[in-house]
């Protein structure tokens, strides 16, 4: 039995996360920007479900989230940063401010509970760090560069993060979902720009209209992301990435190919860059 502290588990994909967690007989710390979201979510909640308010843009929240975590269960062995929010605008349509909003949730907001929580997984000498990515986080596209670039750099992160805690015992997985059925493209959720620029209808602006249209209709089951997350915490090496949902496994096989394409296309002049070898004297 492990203790999950989960982020944004009022809805989506953190309260699937949750669920499943509670139903393997793990004990879950379920966050949330209003703890009574997810008790309504889980209104059968037994003493294993922790139900705490934090917003990962306040830090204060953030600390007395984890201090009720301790306090109750004592320890921490996964954390799941999963609250997150999209934005959908060309790169030059998006205002500062909601560039800002972005990061902030999705790439500070995940830092600073990292801040909060990585003492406790470093004392224990074990503990799993799951970063809800996305596949826009590996292969970006028109219309969601903005948000791609917070998952971006939630993976560039991510990635040093897993060679930094590997030698303390503690695993770091960054999970790239595809479309999945949640709200994430409700305009609950999603953030679209009001400026919109006429150059870029037909890529950023194909890109909003095709969003809106797939608002609920994502191929992806939460549920099943949810099983298969849960079920990579107890892997003894488990995966720096996870792909979740045909579409991902897509994206990221054709900019793999994109990438090892130009790679080796370009490869002699990329060769052709380094300052002669110095000849020491003997
Ligand atoms: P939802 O919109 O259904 O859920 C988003 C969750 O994040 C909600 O619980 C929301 O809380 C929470 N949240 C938003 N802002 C904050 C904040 N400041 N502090 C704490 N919680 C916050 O979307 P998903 O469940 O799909 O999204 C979960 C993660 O999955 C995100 O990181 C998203 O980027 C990622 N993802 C989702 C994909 C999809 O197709 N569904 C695809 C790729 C990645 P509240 O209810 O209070 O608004």
């Amino acid at each position: 039995m492990s203790v999950w502290f989960i982020t944004g588990a009022s809805r989506g994909l953190g309260a699937e996360i949750a669920r499943e967690a509670l139903a393997r007989g793990h004990q879950v710390v379920a966050t949330a920007r209003d703890a009574e979201a997810v008790r309504r979510a889980f209104p059968e909640a037994s003493g294993s479900l922790l139900p705490v308010t934090l917003d990962v843009t306040e830090e204060s929240t953030i600390r007395t989230a984890v201090d009720a975590a301790l306090a109750r269960f004592g320890r921490i062995d996964v954390l799941v940063n999963n609250a997150g929010r999209g934005l959908v605008a060309a790169v030059e349509e998006a205002s500062d401010a909601a560039v800002r909003a972005s990061f902030d949730i999705n790439f500070f907001g995940v830092l600073s509970t990292l801040r909060a929580v990585l003492p406790t997984l470093r004392a224990q000498r074990s503990g799993h760090v799951i970063n809800i990515s996305s596949v826009g986080g590996f292969a970006s596209a028109p219309g969601v560069g903005l948000y791609g670039a917070t998952k971006f750099a939630l993976e560039g992160m991510s990635e040093a993060l897993h060679g930094e805690l590997a030698p303390l015992g503690v695993n770091v997985t960054i999970v790239e979902p595809g479309g999945f059925r949640t709200d994430f493209l409700d305009p609950s959720s999603l953030h679209t720009e009001p400026h919109v620029i006429d150059d870029y209808a037909p890529t950023a602006g194909a890109t909003r209209t095709a969003l809106a249209g797939f608002n609920h209709l994502q191929p992806g089951d939460p549920a099943k992301a949810a099983a298969a997350i849960v079920g990579i915490a107890d892997i003894a090496e488990p995966p720096l990435r996870l792909q979740l949902g045909t579409d991902s496994v897509a994206r990221v096989e054709a900019k793999l190919d994109l990438v090892h394409r130009e790679l080796a296309q370009y490869r002699a002049l990329a060769l052709s860059t380094d300052l002669a070898p110095v000849n020491h004297p003997a």
